[in-house]
């Protein structure tokens, strides 16, 4: 049975009429830079979120960055994260100059774990970065009461998670920034990369506006240094008419996670927790799987695309050694690593693609 991890041109052929035109109308238009599109995605993405401001910028990593720097963040800072995520999040905090200390996750939702942000916290803190892991909203409420009582800023790492809901409020619209990503395989996904920033305070979104401009307000007058960070008029006229989609898509993958878990009632394997409140988007649809490696091999047998996010964790990255940490400090993260595994999970997923993955891994556990 062919299968896909992610089905990026399935989902293309189905409103190709309507991407074709916009890529079109941009190309007739010559404004392949800054054209109208790419404020009306931000005006978009922003009353989608019910937020006031949102910027722009070439990718979810760009906009991690951009949001440090805008807040100042540099050199003898320290920015509490995950260690269980993909490594722009940290990256980011390092390249500043500034220090990532991280903080071990639950290990149900694989998202940071509150109870241990306190202790995290020194003088030099500057901000916290939770990030909504597989498309599960962290726990924000007393994520935000910490950063409060400390006066820290809260920037919510939000490439897997655009369009879900904490207690009623969309991710993004929660901490002091939200940062998107418009990576090809992200629930609204673009044809290249992308990126955006959404804040209610505006004296941040005009000053993340600058540092992704160049560090300028008026074209060649340079107030800071800044990057060189644009969605490109494309990137943001197909993005438009796929984000009219979205809320679709992503009821779809929520209808696909619910047969999957119900297919795998039974077996040994847990599948994902939605935490009370939450609404999960499921930019993946993870389990943690008892010989996970051996399970691993048998779907490649059979053909099954899987994927295991993440099987290092950050603080045990090579290039985070500067850091400081070693084997032992996370062991609730460096426990999934081990156990996770990622089941093929897009728009185009069908019911009988999916009793095939579950048969597969029913058998594998019956020693079949
Ligand atoms: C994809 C992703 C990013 C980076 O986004 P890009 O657009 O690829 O730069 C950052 N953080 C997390 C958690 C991601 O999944």
């Amino acid at each position: 049975m062919k299968m896909q991890m992610v089905d990026v041109v399935g989902q293309y052929q189905k409103i190709k009429g309507e991407v074709d035109a916009a890529i079109h109308r941009v190309l007739d238009s010559g404004q392949f830079i800054m054209g109208k599109e790419v404020g009306e995605l931000e005006k978009h993405i922003a009353s989608y979120l019910g937020v006031p401001h949102a910027v722009a910028c070439a990718s979810g990593t760009d906009a991690l960055q951009i949001a440090m720097m805008a807040m100042g963040i540099g050199p003898g800072d320290e920015v509490i994260t995950t260690p269980f995520t993909f490594v722009a999040t940290a990256e980011t905090i390092g390249l500043l100059g500034a220090r990532p200390v991280y903080v071990d996750i639950d290990p149900q939702t694989f998202n940071l774990d509150p109870s241990r942000i306190a202790a995290a916290i020194t003088p030099r803190t500057k901000a916290i970065i939770p990030v909504h892991l597989y498309g599960q909203p962290a726990e924000m409420d007393p994520i935000m009461a910490v950063a409060r009582e400390h006066g820290l800023k809260v920037i919510e790492d939000s490439a897997q998670a655009l369009g879900a809901t904490y207690h009623g409020t969309k991710v993004c619209a929660i901490g002091d920034v939200g940062c998107i990503s418009f990576f090809p395989s992200k629930n609204l996904g673009a044809f290249g990369d992308g990126g955006m920033l959404v804040t209610h305070d505006a004296q941040l979104a005009e000053r993340m506006r600058m540092v992704a401009a160049h560090g300028s307000r008026v074209r060649y007058y340079h107030e800071i240094l800044g990057v060189n960070s644009r969605l490109d008029t494309l990137q943001a006229a197909i993005l438009l008419v796929k984000a009219r989609h979205l809320d679709a898509w992503n009821a779809e993958r929520r209808r696909a996670a619910g047969r999957y878990t119900a297919m795998l009632a039974g077996t040994p394997v847990t599948p994902p927790f939605i935490a009370p409140g939450r609404e999960h988007i499921f930019h993946q649809y993870t389990v943690r799987a008892p010989r996970r490696d051996d399970l691993a091999a048998r779907l490649k047998e059979r053909g099954i695309p899987h994927a295991i996010y993440y099987p290092v964790p950050l603080h045990l990255q090579q290039a985070f050694a500067m850091a400081g940490n070693k084997q032992g400090d996370f062991p609730v993260t460096e426990q999934a690593t081990l156990e996770v595994l990622s089941l093929p999970m897009h728009t185009e997923l069908n019911e009988e693609q999916q009793v095939f993955v579950c048969d597969t891994i029913r058998e594998f556990y019956a020693g079949r």
